[in-house]
């Protein structure tokens, strides 16, 4: 391999990930659809609409604090990038559930990828309306962030590249209000089909840093991210980390898909988990 990540020491690696976002920050967006056929945005799209964010216009009464109606959601996107999380949810709370105050922050470790997110949204109503801003921050701490402060807290293709992964749960944990909920959309090692994953290992290990070199110039970072790939626990093993960190997840040990506490997305390629802070 190129890195060999397993054996070079920890700050070493968060260091190595830095760089690895900073060359990719201007190409990533592009990047994104070509590797994934432009299928990573139905993926988002999909995230999104599952998490319903924005407060209902007629909800169940007594399910959320008074405060929280008259505040809209307080909203973090850990990883956030680019902003491709954080856009959806602002449309689906505006024009979905009519929510004009539902709030996002968008945090990253990576003040270039940040950039781009800032580029997106400059001038834009959410802007000038103050329901977005942005944190330099490792998801790993949180520490400018209150506990108990946050109803929804996502992460989508960002926890394969954090090295404490179980310190980042535990600090969605604190930072998360009780009744918050835990959202991460994330590729998975493995497809459930043997035939089915070795083409997919092909495509991956062998289109994608080739489309690296040729459209972004840099084959290493994009050999990097397959690598990540491979390396982030199965469905199983991560829901245990959510709970782990104390969150409730309904799944089953032994459980696949819905009953394992996850959702699988185009044959496993990618998933869904979700865990509540009771
Ligand atoms: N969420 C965006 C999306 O779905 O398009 C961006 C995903 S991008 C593959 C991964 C992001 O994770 C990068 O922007 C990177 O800077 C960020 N990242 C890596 N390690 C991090 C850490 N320890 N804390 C916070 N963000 C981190």
């Amino acid at each position: 391999t190129h890195f060999g990540f397993s054996t070079i020491p920890s700050t070493l690696k968060a260091s190595r990930v830095a760089n690895v976002f900073s060359s990719v920050a201007s190409s990533y967006d592009t990047m994104n659809d070509l590797m994934s056929l432009g299928i990573h945005r139905l993926w988002k799209d999909h995230f999104v609409r599952c998490l319903n964010p924005g407060i209902r216009p007629t909800g169940p009464a007594g399910l959320r604090s008074e405060s929280t109606k008259e505040e809209g959601q307080r909203i973090l996107d850990i990883a956030g990038g680019t902003g491709d999380i954080a856009q959806r949810m602002l449309d689906h709370a505006t024009t979905v559930n009519k929510d004009m105050k539902t709030h996002v922050t968008i945090s990253d470790i990576n003040p270039e990828m940040l950039a781009e997110g800032r580029k997106r949204f400059a001038g834009s109503d959410y802007q000038l309306a103050g329901r977005v801003d942005f944190l330099e921050a490792n998801a790993e701490n949180l520490s400018t962030i209150p506990s108990n402060s946050i109803d929804l807290y996502t992460v989508a293709f960002g926890i394969r590249n954090f090295t404490h992964k179980d310190q980042a749960l535990r600090e969605a944990f604190r930072v998360l209000k009780p009744g918050g909920v835990f959202a991460c959309l994330e590729f998975t090692p493995h497809l459930s089909n043997s035939v089915l994953d070795g083409l997919y290992k092909r495509w991956s290990f062998g289109a994608i840093p080739l489309i690296g070199q040729v459209v972004a110039g840099d084959r290493d970072s994009y050999q990097y991210l397959v690598e990540s790939i491979e390396r982030f626990p199965g469905q199983g093993e991560f829901r245990d980390m959510i709970k782990e960190a104390g969150f409730l997840v309904p799944g089953q040990e032994g459980g696949e898909g819905e009953k394992g506490g996850w959702e699988d997305l185009s044959l496993g390629i990618a998933a869904v988990h979700k865990g509540v802070k009771p």
